[in-house]
Formats: C-alpha cells, sequence, structure tokens
C-alpha cells in the first residue's frame, strides 16, 4: 500500500487513489464521501469502517496535501490538547483504548514510563494524539480487505443531487457523480488568506494574536516560549480568557438534578451551583461537566430569542468554562500576564494590516502596531464557507437560526430543508447551532459513529429490497 499509516509516523499523501481491496469493481458497491480530512473526516472514517458491514466505495476530499489531523488540531501540534486522556478515546465502546494505547506505546518504548494510576488525568501533546488516531484508522482499514478507499487533493464547491436522486460532488477539479451518502466534516472551512502576517527572523518584538480562545492562548504561549515574541497583545470582543481545569479529572455533580428551562434561570442555577460547589472545596467543573450532558435537552427548550440572547451575551463566557486549559498552561498564561509580557485588550479587530490592526472599542477606533499578526478566530463553520452557502442554496440544507452552521440531528443527517434527502450528513462543528457541544472530540466520536450505524442500517434495508430504491442502489457482492 503506497500510504504509510503506522504508528509514530504523519501519513503522507502518496497517491491520489489508495486501493485497499481485492476486488475493483468499485461501480456496483455502494459510494460514500467525506469532505475534509480533519479530526471529523478521519474519525467518520474509522466509524464507517467500523459499523457498514458491506463492501463499500469511500472517497476523502481535502485540498491539504498532506494528510495529517485538519485544520483545528494541527495548530497545537507542540502543545497539549485540552482534553485529558480519559476523554480522547475513539472508540465509542471502549472509553479507555486511547489509555490502553499509551501504555503500549510507553512499554515498547523502554525510555518512557507512564505512571498508570495517573495516566486518566494527563494532558498530551496534539502529535501523540494523532499517531493514535492513525494507528486506529489503519487497524480499522486492515480489516476491510472489501472496502476501497480513495484521497482526492481536491477543493469541494459543492453538492448536487444528480441522476436518479443520488448525490454529485463537483470540485476545481471536476465532478465526481453517485455517491449515495456524503458526510460534510469540513470544521471551520478552508483556512485562506487568514490575515496571518510572517513572524520576522530573528524574533518579533511585539506580536498581535486575535481572539482568546484556547487556540489563541496557545498560540501567543508558544511566541512568548519560543522567543519570537517578548510582547504579545491578544484582542477579544468578549475579553474572557479560558477558564483551567481542576488538578484531578472531575466527574459529573449535576446528574440528578433539573435544570430550570429558561435561559435566565439555567445560567442563574448553573452559578449559584458552581459557586456552592466551589465553597465547599469540589470545584465548579464538576458542576459545568453536569450542565454540560444536559444542554442539548435545554436548547431544545429554550425559545429563538433565548437562543440569540445566549449567543450575543452568554456564549464567551460558557466557552471560556467549557474548553479550559490544563492547569500548567493556565498558571502559565497567568504568570505572563503578571509578568507584562501578554496583555489582553478588549475590543473588536476590524482591519488587519501588515504593520498592525485597526481596533474598534466600545469608545474609539485605534491603531495598534505590531512586528506580526496571527488571526486565531474561530470562523463560522458555515456562513463563511462558500461550499456551504452552495447546499443551503440548492434547497440541501438549512442553515440554523444563529448562522453558525446547518440543521443536523443527534446522528448529524441533515433536516428540515425544502429538498431534504438521506444520505447527507454533517460531522462536528457545523452542528453547533442545532447540536451544542459537538464540535470536542467525545462528541465527534460518538456522532460519527451514530452516522455509520445508521447508514449500514440503510444500506442492509435497500439491500433486502427487491429492486434498488430511487436514488439509492447498492448491490451487495456476496
Ligand atoms: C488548539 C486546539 C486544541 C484543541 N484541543 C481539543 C481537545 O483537547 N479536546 C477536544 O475535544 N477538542 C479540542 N479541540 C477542538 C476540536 O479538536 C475541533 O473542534 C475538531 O478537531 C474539529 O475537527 P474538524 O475535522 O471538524 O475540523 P478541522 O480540523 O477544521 O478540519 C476540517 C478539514 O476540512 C477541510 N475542508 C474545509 N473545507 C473544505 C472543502 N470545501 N473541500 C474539501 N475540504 C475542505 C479542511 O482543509 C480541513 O482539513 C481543539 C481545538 C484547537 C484549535
Amino acid at each position: 500500500m503506497p500510504g504509510s499509516f503506522g504508528k509514530g509516523r504523519t501519513m503522507t499523501l502518496l497517491s491520489p487513489h489508495i486501493s485497499n481491496s481485492q476486488n475493483e469493481d468499485v461501480g456496483r458497491i455502494a459510494k460514500i464521501a467525506i469532505v475534509g480530512r480533519g479530526f471529523s473526516g478521519i474519525m467518520t472514517a474509522i466509524a464507517l469502517l467500523r459499523h457498514v458491514e458491506g463492501p463499500f466505495h469511500l472517497v476523502l476530499f481535502d485540498p491539504r496535501p498532506k494528510i495529517d489531523i485538519g485544520e483545528a488540531l494541527r495548530q497545537s501540534s507542540t502543545s497539549v490538547l485540552t482534553s485529558r486522556v480519559r476523554d480522547l478515546s475513539v472508540d465509542r465502546a471502549d472509553p479507555a483504548d486511547f489509555r490502553r494505547w499509551l501504555q503500549e506505546e510507553a512499554e515498547d518504548d523502554h525510555n518512557r514510563a507512564i505512571d498508570t494510576e495517573e495516566i486518566d488525568d494527563l494532558f498530551v501533546p496534539g502529535e501523540i494524539f494523532r499517531t493514535y488516531v492513525y494507528d486506529r484508522f489503519s487497524k480499522a482499514l486492515t480489516k476491510r480487505i472489501d472496502v476501497v478507499i480513495q484521497f482526492l487533493p481536491d477543493r469541494v464547491t459543492s453538492i448536487e443531487q444528480g441522476e436518479g436522486g443520488a448525490f454529485s460532488v463537483l470540485t476545481d477539479a471536476g465532478q465526481n457523480a453517485r455517491f449515495d451518502a456524503v458526510f460534510l466534516c469540513t470544521g471551520y472551512g478552508l483556512r485562506e488568506g487568514s490575515g496571518t502576517s510572517a513572524v520576522p527572523s530573528g524574533g518579533a518584538h511585539r506580536a498581535i494574536v486575535i481572539g482568546a480562545g484556547i487556540q489563541a492562548v496557545d498560540k501567543a504561549l508558544t511566541l512568548l516560549d519560543g522567543g519570537e515574541a517578548s510582547q504579545v497583545t491578544l484582542i477579544s470582543e468578549s475579553g474572557f480568557l479560558p477558564q483551567s481545569h481542576a488538578s484531578k479529572a472531575q466527574g459529573s455533580l449535576l446528574a440528578a438534578q433539573a435544570i430550570p428551562r429558561t435561559l435566565r434561570g439555567a445560567f442563574r442555577f448553573l452559578r449559584q451551583a458552581a459557586m456552592s460547589a466551589d465553597s465547599q472545596g469540589l470545584g465548579w467543573q464538576g458542576i459545568m461537566n453536569g450542565f454540560r450532558l444536559q444542554a442539548r435537552e435545554l436548547w431544545h427548550d429554550l425559545t429563538p430569542d433565548e437562543r440569540r440572547r445566549f449567543k450575543r451575551h452568554v456564549q464567551a463566557v460558557y466557552d471560556s468554562h467549557r474548553n479550559r486549559l490544563p492547569p500548567e498552561h493556565y498558571q502559565r498564561l497567568h504568570r505572563a500576564i503578571d509578568e507584562g509580557t501578554l496583555a489582553v485588550k478588549r475590543g473588536r479587530v476590524d482591519r488587519i494590516a501588515i504593520n498592525g490592526v485597526l481596533v474598534s472599542t466600545s469608545a474609539d477606533f485605534e491603531v495598534m502596531a505590531a512586528d506580526v499578526v496571527i488571526d486565531c478566530r474561530l470562523r463560522s463553520a458555515g456562513t463563511e464557507s462558500a461550499l456551504i452557502r452552495a447546499i443551503v442554496e440548492a434547497g440541501l440544507a438549512t442553515s440554523d437560526e444563529l448562522g453558525i452552521g446547518i440543521i443536523v440531528d443527534e446522528c448529524g443527517q441533515t433536516k428540515d430543508a425544502p429538498k431534504s434527502r438521506r444520505g447527507l450528513f454533517a460531522i462536528g462543528p457545523l452542528g453547533l447551532g442545532s447540536v451544542p457541544d459537538v464540535d470536542l472530540v467525545p462528541q465527534i466520536v460518538e456522532q460519527s459513529c451514530l452516522a455509520a450505524a445508521s447508514v449500514n442500517a440503510w444500506l442492509a434495508d435497500q439491500a433486502r429490497e427487491p429492486l434498488p430504491a430511487k436514488g439509492f442502489s447498492p448491490q451487495r457482492q456476496t
């Protein structure tokens, strides 16, 4: 096989066509597309390889030439992830899978010792997690000689309903027809002309990092620690910085309690519960974990006006408590603030130039000079992507009311669109407007497995039918 999927290596695209099949008669088997090869895309591929029982032809599209884990996690390759080992298994049925993999790796590498007592609590570098994900992908692929996999280095520009109702995937290189199912795993879209200026050689004196989420903080600390900047300013509209994880993993402290079903009531309840847990020395993080377990139901019960108010007034502070920094990073961040090497400015960046930014604050406009500017703002998963706009315009999906992404159910299946049809899924951040929290690893694992199981059930139904249904024609090979 031309691609290398082994442990400890980054898989590189060597051929646009990697075939894992001994039978190339792919015209007669189900054909599935995955758009985007970040964590959501690769996780979806793993889920399909594990859950779809019959043979199929899988095509993964992504213009990035290197096969790694995508835009989001790639940015943190040298730093630790913000979830603990216990929350990063890619096997939904086996939450200990990542821990066991780490232990096996440590045993293979005699120089490394991992304290097995504490392994669940650890935060590991993104690089290690990527290697684990590719190892699991590689293993899932090895078991499926009946699956054909193709990696196409193309940017997808649109999805259309083609002849007989099957999907056509349009790319900048042409058209790929007759897909029975398409998975949109495009995360926050393609980062083109991101507004990031290069770090001058010899190190930059002043840097501006736009944003104050985990990615922005990660970037700021990397610049300071690597000597690439001596002074960093984070500019954020909300001004909220990520909070800290507890020193030990926390469970869920709220599971049995009912949360009021209004925005105001729910967040008053959350604040009081967190303060009370903190005063008892239990840590507010367990309360937040419990709250998140009920967040999906709560979100569905909120009125459209309450959801809009959440986005405008609550989301920034909610996210700062949801996406937490490992305690060591949190301390490092606040040490840099105390030492004066890192500052946080509240304002909106209206323009980025090579020598600084134009910021508007509540009072005025300000020009801030810098040697390097790095834009770490999260783009909207839906509205800023030409592909997603084209799919919505074609009537195959509907934007959620907040313009975050597209409307999906728990499985990622798109719904409520004028031309909705079975087989179009959005996995990960694209569904954030209808399924809260679906941008994190455990939720992406769950969603992709549910989606793959549903595709499997559907393929099995179709295979039992005497004549193939319109738009879907998997004739299973025996
Ligand atoms: C610094 C950092 C640390 C994080 N740490 C954690 C953590 O510890 N735990 C956790 O749970 N989550 C963490 N997250 C969040 C989580 O990892 C991301 O939400 C998740 O990785 C999103 O993956 P994705 O594949 O959906 O998107 P992405 O990684 O953005 O990948 C999307 C892919 O789609 C491709 N694409 C986009 N548009 C097109 C198109 N039109 N045609 C073809 N291809 C296209 C892009 O090239 C890209 O490769 C972290 C995020 C960051 C930034």
